[in-house]
């Protein structure tokens, strides 16, 4: 059985979330838009790394935006759409500005890189690391990228992340990838503006006004970088808890649980619902017109977005970004804001 960093976050978090996302496999056919910002942001700056031209990092973020099914959004989210489209490049293409000498810095970059590893008997956690980069020396670093709410970094958000679940086992995946263990972290942290688009705009002025902002004299205060040393303290407490976690899922699920759960603590965790959200209110119910159920397609790149969105902030994003994460009102109107027709197939309950 396989394990991520995502699925065992859900379990800590809602069983009943787990039980449906890492088990059923049921996915909102309205997948919130920070996940896609988040996953559009980590391609482009991926796309980069492995020397592409600025046009083809951007072919990148065109491609995650396209997945968007837009007869899904009404009117209010299809503006946000594209104003996250623009600003996902802009911040990007400034980013990428700022960071240039990481290129003559490092002299070696592996990109979305993927690992497994036995943790304990049959039992595997397996990850994706956006960036492992090699400097002149020839030590290993993970890079990590992550896009915040102004609010959140505080000095608390960095003292955090030195014992972060998901960089330290991306320390665990890279020495298995590399055959050495790597020496430690490049962490990046891109604060989110508020700027929003005018309504003279187009598109395009609001992405170049955009990258403005974040390569002019705000930017010393919208990009942050720090670099620590991983320790054996912190990793071997992460394998310790990670035992401990996988053990617990494992058995629940060869045990074949039959309570799971719910944590309605978690259900509005950042402002937003939960992607399960319209289920859990409709009684279990699972509607085929907004989920589809067992989806394995593409699954691999999935969890790796469900991990970083796990883990990128979600805060600034605001309720309309979210979606509504699937709510049968947002999923109930055409691109008009209609009323949407529901596809014949009935809904099926969630055995608990
Ligand atoms: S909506 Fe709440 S109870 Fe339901 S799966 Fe999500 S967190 Fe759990």
């Amino acid at each position: 059985m396989k394990h991520s960093y995502s699925s065992l976050q859900n379990l800590d978090s809602c069983q009943q979330l787990y039980l449906l996302e890492n088990i059923k496999k049921v996915r909102s056919r309205h997948r919130p838009l920070y996940f896609t910002i988040g996953t559009a942001f980590h391609e482009f700056i991926g796309a980069w790394h492995m020397g592409l031209p600025h046009e083809a990092c951007v072919k990148k973020v065109d491609e995650e935006f396209g997945k968007i099914d837009l007869s899904l959004l009404n009117a209010e989210q299809t503006a946000d759409f594209h104003m996250d489209w623009a600003r996902v490049i802009g911040m990007a293409s400034a980013y990428v500005e700022r960071y240039a000498s990481d290129r003559d810095q490092y002299q070696k970059f592996l990109v979305e890189k993927h690992a497994e590893i036995e943790l304990i008997p049959d039992e595997l956690y397996h990850g994706y690391i956006d960036v492992l980069m090699q400097d002149a020396s020839g030590a290993w670093w993970i890079k990590e990228t992550k896009t915040v709410a102004a609010s959140t970094l505080t000095e608390a958000y960095w003292q955090k992340v030195k014992i972060d679940n998901q960089t330290l086992g991306y320390a665990f995946l890279a020495k298995k990838i590399l055959g050495e263990w790597p020496v430690g972290v490049v962490y990046d942290v891109i604060k989110k503006t508020q700027h929003r688009k005018r309504a003279q705009e187009t598109v395009q002025q609001f992405c170049t006004r955009i990258r403005n902002v974040y390569a002019g004299k705000e930017a010393d205060n919208l990009f942050f970088r720090r670099e620590y040393l991983l320790n054996r303290t912190d990793l071997k407490r992460w394998l310790d808890d990670y035992r401990q976690k996988i053990a617990r899922a494992a058995e629940m699920r060869r045990n074949q649980h039959t309570r799971w759960t719910m944590n309605t603590g978690h259900c509005l965790k950042w402002g937003n619902p939960c992607g399960m959200f319209a289920i859990c209110m409709g009684g279990g119910e699972i509607d085929p017109v907004l989920y589809k159920e067992k989806d394995e397609t593409g699954s691999k790149k999935e969890d790796a977005a469900n991990s970083k969105a796990a883990s990128d902030d979600k805060q600034g994003g605001g309720p309309r970004d979210a979606a509504d994460a699937g709510s049968k009102r947002t999923a109930s109107v055409d691109g008009r804001g209609r009323p949407r027709k529901r596809k014949s197939g009935g809904r099926k309950k969630v055995s608990k």
